[in-house]
C-alpha cells in the first residue's frame, strides 16, 4: 500500500467522523498528500527510508508549522500563519511522517478537558458526551477515533498522559529537555515538554526516537544520546526490575474501578517477575498547589508577547486609540476565562511583597518533590500509580469548577515539577462505566527507556 493511499484513507476517516469528534482544528489535505507523494517517490527511487516514513500523524496546535495556521486553541492567534517550523515539526517532516493537520486543545494548553478551547470542545470517542482529557484532547481523540495512528502532544502538568488515560491510548512525557521546545508556543517554560501519543507502546517509542535529541535552538535541550526506547519497547520483559507503588496516590477521591484496574496491573507486573514494593513520597501531596503557582507565574510572563502588535488578532485599532488601549482591548477579546485567570494568578504570585510567600515557597516544594523522587529511585527502577483519579467525566461537569478540574492532574504533576520521564499506558476498562483506565509509569530523568520496558510488558 502506498503512502498516498494511507494518507487518503485517514483523510476520509477524518471527513467521516470529525464533525462529531472535533479532534482537528485544521486539516491540511494538500500538505498531507504532497508529503505522502514525496515518500512514495523516494521509495520508488530506491531510497532507504525510516520506519515512520509515510505514517500519518495529528499534531497538537501548539507547535508552529510553516505556512499552516497555528492557534494554540486561542482566538488571539486566529489567522496567524507561522513563518517557520518548530524543531518537532521539522524532525517529523525529515522522518517522512505525513502531518494530517493540527489538533484541538485547551487554550494555550491550560486545562484538563479541552473545554477551554476557543473553537469548541472535543468529544471522547468512547462516549462523545464525555471529555477526551486535556489539554491535548484533540491528539488523543484523533488516535482513539482512528483518524491518525500517531499524534504529538505537550505535557506541562499531565496534558499528554491524562488524555492518554481517558481515551485508552499511550502517552509519554519524555524527560524535560529531551524533546526540543523550539517552536512550541510556551505556556510554562520550565515544565513544558513535547512527546509522543500512539495506540501502542512500540509506536510511541518509534515516534519518541524521531522527535527527541539535542537541539542547539533550545537552550534547555539536553546534549546526550536518546535512551534506547525502541529496543526497550520490544523487550517485553520486566524480570528483575524493582517497581514502587506510590503510597500517596490512592484512597479518597479515587474511583473504585480505577483503583481496581491499577491494582490488577501491578499484579500482572508481579506475575511477570518484577519485584513490587510500596514507596512513600510525602511531598507529592503539595505538588498540585505548587504547580498552580509556578505554571501561572511563568504563563503570565510568557503570554505578555500577545500584545496585538506581533501576532493574530488586533482589536480597536481604528486610529483613535493608544497602543496600550489596543493591547488591552485585544487581550480582553482574545483570551478566554481560564487564560485570564492564570495571568491574574501568576501576576499576583510574582508581584513584590508576595513573591517569597507564593512563588518562592512553590519553588521550595519543587525541590522537596525532586528529593522524594531521588530517594525513591535510589531504591526502585520505576514508580507506578493510576494516571488519573477518575475515568473520563461528562462534558460540562467540571467546566465551572476550576478546583475540581485541577484534580485531574493530581498524579501527573510531580514528574513535571521534577523534570523526569513518565508514561500512561492503558490497563483496562473501569467496570462501573466501561471507560479506559491508565497506568502511570515514572522513571528517572534520561531513563525513558524504562517506561517503554514496563509499558511494553503490561499493555
Ligand atoms: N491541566 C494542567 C493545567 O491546566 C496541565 C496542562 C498541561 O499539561 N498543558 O495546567
Amino acid at each position: 500500500v502506498s503512502a498516498v493511499e494511507v494518507a487518503q484513507a485517514h483523510l476520509d476517516r477524518i471527513s467521516a467522523v470529525d464533525e462529531k469528534v472535533n479532534a482537528f482544528l485544521h486539516v491540511d489535505t494538500e500538505g498531507a498528500l504532497a508529503a505522502a507523494r514525496s515518500v512514495d517517490d523516494r521509495r520508488a527511487r530506491g531510497e532507504e527510508l525510516g520506519p515512520l516514513a509515510g505514517v500519518p500523524l495529528a499534531l497538537k496546535d501548539v507547535f508552529t508549522t510553516k505556512g499552516v495556521p497555528t492557534t494554540c486553541g486561542s482566538k488571539i492567534l486566529e489567522g496567524w500563519v507561522p513563518p517557520y517550523d518548530a524543531t518537532v515539526t521539522r524532525r517529523l517532516k525529515d522522518a517522512g511522517v505525513v502531518i494530517l493537520g493540527k489538533t484541538n486543545m485547551d487554550e494555550f494548553a491550560m486545562g484538563s478537558s479541552t473545554e477551554n478551547s476557543a473553537y469548541g470542545t472535543t468529544g471522547n470517542p468512547w462516549d462523545l458526551s464525555r471529555i477526551p482529557g486535556g489539554s491535548g484532547g484533540g491528539s488523543a481523540a484523533a488516535l482513539a477515533a482512528f483518524e491518525a495512528p500517531l499524534a504529538i502532544g505537550t505535557d506541562t502538568g499531565g496534558s499528554i498522559r491524562q488524555p492518554g488515560a481517558v481515551t485508552g491510548t499511550v502517552g509519554v512525557k519524555p524527560t524535560y529537555g529531551s524533546v526540543s521546545r523550539f517552536g512550541l508556543v510556551a505556556f510554562s517554560s520550565s515544565l513544558d515538554q513535547g512527546g509522543p501519543c500512539a495506540r501502542t507502546v512500540l509506536d510511541a517509542a518509534l515516534l519518541h526516537e524521531a522527535i527527541a535529541g539535542h537541539d542547539p535552538l533550545d537552550s534547555t535541550s539536553i546534549d546526550a544520546p536518546v535512551p534506547p526506547v525502541v529496543e526497550a519497547a520490544r523487550m517485553r520483559d520486566v524480570r528483575g526490575m524493582r517497581i514502587g507503588v506510590v503510597k500517596e496516590f490512592g484512597g479518597e477521591g479515587y474511583q473504585d474501578g480505577v483503583v481496581q484496574r491499577f491494582q490488577e496491573a501491578v499484579e500482572v507486573l508481579r506475575e511477570l517477575g518484577a519485584e513490587v514494593v510500596e514507596v512513600s513520597c510525602p511531598s507529592f501531596t503539595l505538588a498540585l498547589p505548587a504547580y498552580y503557582l509556578i505554571a501561572p507565574s511563568e504563563a503570565s510572563s510568557n503570554l505578555a508577547r500577545f500584545d496585538a502588535m506581533r501576532y493574530g488578532l488586533r482589536v480597536g485599532d481604528d486610529g483613535g486609540r493608544s497602543a496600550e488601549e489596543v493591547t488591552a482591548l485585544t487581550r480582553e477579546a482574545g483570551f478566554g476565562p481560564e487564560v485570564k485567570r492564570r495571568i491574574m494568578l501568576g501576576t499576583y504570585a510574582l508581584s513584590s511583597g508576595y513573591y517569597d510567600a507564593y512563588y518562592g515557597s512553590a519553588q521550595k516544594v519543587r525541590t522537596l518533590i525532586s528529593r522524594d523522587f531521588d530517594a525513591a529511585f535510589a531504591d526502585v527502577d520505576v514508580l507506578v500509580s493510576p494516571t488519573t483519579p477518575t475515568t473520563a467525566f461528562p462534558i460540562g461537569e467540571r467546566a465551572d469548577d476550576p478546583m475540581a478540574m485541577y484534580l485531574a492532574d493530581l498524579c501527573t504533576i510531580p514528574s513535571n515539577l521534577a523534570g523526569n520521564a513518565a508514561m500512561s499506558v492503558p490497563c483496562g476498562l473501569a467496570p462501573e462505566d466501561n471507560l479506559p483506565v491508565g497506568l502511570q509509569i515514572i522513571a528517572p530523568a534520561m531513563a525513558d527507556d524504562r517506561l517503554y520496558r514496563v509499558g511494553g510488558a503490561v499493555e
